[in-house]
């Protein structure tokens, strides 16, 4: 079984979505995951924070601008109009149920069930193009497998009952079509896997259902060597490893959502990058086996803020930095990187959700200071087998940028380092230029 799963530019308009079927029908059993459609998570999101600010008059708006576009989708998808005539009611009834939500006060729970309309349409639309195509076909609801505990961590025992419970039901199904991002919580409440989810869901499947193959198809032929965003001249890169992949996409991939590695290296399920614009380009192959020996990306990631505690009365008192990860631990707050010296301790967190109560706790310890609006930058590679200095490389490119903490030998693949986000587009092109060896490119 492959998984395959399709983000929002791929089923982004009626031309896309029946591009999406010729590429998956082939005959082989599939789970095919869907986006919503590009731009309509967006939407949601707007429509959203209207109705917190009970701005009800102009959620209603947004909602029926919204549900013009999927009639015009509609239009232009199917051709009997049986199938069009089904469709506009499905469509009615998620924009009506989106209405029913100007009556009331907004919640939380409420903007999760929002947020989770705009799989749920895709994938319906998209499977109602399938029946009309005569493609062998299943709709697989994901609220019925796909959740997270307490801790929002994936149920993974629960996931997997529950898919291979599903996919029993319709043994000799070509295709299953089922939505990425949404998913139940410990409470059984509709749910998400942060936005850019989907590539998540895709994994957690493929991991669940001990998938031969993962496919994440975007609109880009693979991981690039560099931020195509903010950078000219990047290239794709044929072959990463888990763990080199898993630093990109942490550390500001876009391409791939931040944990979606991880289930796939755990059951070693190769992950292939591929280009639903240009599907016979070879894209990138993630795997336990891709070739080391040489820097292959650099990522960024922003929003990032940079802790230090300073007290060289305690520092190098044993359990000092114990103490210190202890008040990390207590309000769930991730480390991302970490420097020490004799009188002081520097870490970056990428949440500031607690910011104030951290900082009032690391008081008792000693002074600290805070800078916010740092970038991470990542500089991903083989640097065990790496002999050629790519260290120097690397400062040499960036001898005009300040640096505000490094941090090499965390793991053989990830040098980091950080700077002001106001520096990050200038550090992102003078590494393009300093440390790829274009002869070495998989391009
Ligand atoms: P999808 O909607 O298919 O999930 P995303 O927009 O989430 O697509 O991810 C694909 C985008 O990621 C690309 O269009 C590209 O702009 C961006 N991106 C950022 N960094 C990289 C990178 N290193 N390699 C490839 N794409 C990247
Ligand atoms: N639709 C969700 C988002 O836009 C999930 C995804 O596309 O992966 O974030
Ligand atoms: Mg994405």
């Amino acid at each position: 079984m492959k998984i395959l799963k399709f983000g929002g530019t791929s089923v982004g308009s009626a031309e896309r979505m029946k591009a999406v079927a010729s590429l998956i029908h082939n005959g082989e059993p599939k789970i095919v995951v869907l986006s919503a459609m590009s731009g309509t998570t967006n939407a949601l999101v707007q429509i959203a924070e209207t109705l917190y600010q009970n701005n009800h008059s102009e959620a209603k708006a947004l909602i029926q601008a919204l549900h013009d576009k999927y009639k015009q989708v509609v239009e232009e998808l199917y051709i009997t109009n049986d199938k069009k005539k089904q469709a506009n009611e499905l469509l009615t009834q998620h924009f009506e149920y989106l209405t029913a939500f100007t009556l009331d006060l907004f919640t939380i729970h409420e903007e999760r069930a929002v947020l989770a309309q705009g799989e749920l349409l895709s994938t319906a639309l998209f499977q109602l193009f399938l029946e009309e195509q005569s493609i062998n076909s299943v709709l697989l609801p994901a609220l019925s497998f796909m959740k997270i505990d307490e801790n929002e961590e994936p149920d993974n025992a629960y996931i997997e009952k529950q898919l291979r419970k599903e996919l029993e039901k319709y043994t000799g199904t070509e295709l299953f079509i089922t939505q990425g991002f949404i998913c139940r919580n410990a409470f059984g409440e509709i749910d998400n896997l942060k936005r850019g989810g989907s590539d998540y869901s895709a994994s957690l499947i493929g991991a669940a259902a001990d998938a031969s193959e993962i496919q994440i198809w975007t609109d880009i032929d693979g991981m690039h060597n560099n931020d195509p965003r903010i950078v000219k001249n990047t290239y794709p890169i044929a072959e990463l490893s888990f763990d080199e992949a898993a630093e990109l996409a942490y550390f500001g991939a876009k391409i791939l959502h931040p944990s979606s590695v991880l289930p796939a290296k755990q059951k070693n399920i190769p992950v292939k990058l591929l280009n639903t614009m240009q599907p016979e380009a070879k894209g990138t192959t993630i795997s336990a086996e891709a070739e080391g020996g040489r820097i292959k990306a650099v990522a960024a990631k922003d929003g990032i803020t940079a802790i230090k505690i300073k007290s060289g009365r305690m520092l190098l008192a044993y359990g000092f930095l114990r103490s210190v990860f202890e008040v990390f631990e207590r309000y769930k707050t991730p480390i991302d990187m970490i420097t020490t010296s004799e009188v002081a301790v520097s870490l970056t967190i990428d949440s500031d959700k607690y910011l104030n109560e951290i900082i009032s706790e690391l008081k008792e310890f000693g002074q600290v200071e805070v800078d916010r609006d740092q970038t991470i930058i990542c500089v991903v590679g083989d640097f065990i087998s790496e002999r050629s200095g790519s260290g120097l490389a690397i400062f040499e490119s960036l001898q005009h940028i300040a640096l505000r903490m490094i941090s090499y030998g965390g793991s053989k693949n990830n040098i980091s380092l950080l700077i002001n986000t106001t520096d990050k587009v200038e550090a992102l092109t003078k590494l393009n230029d300093g440390i790829f060896d274009r002869n070495s490119a998989d391009a």
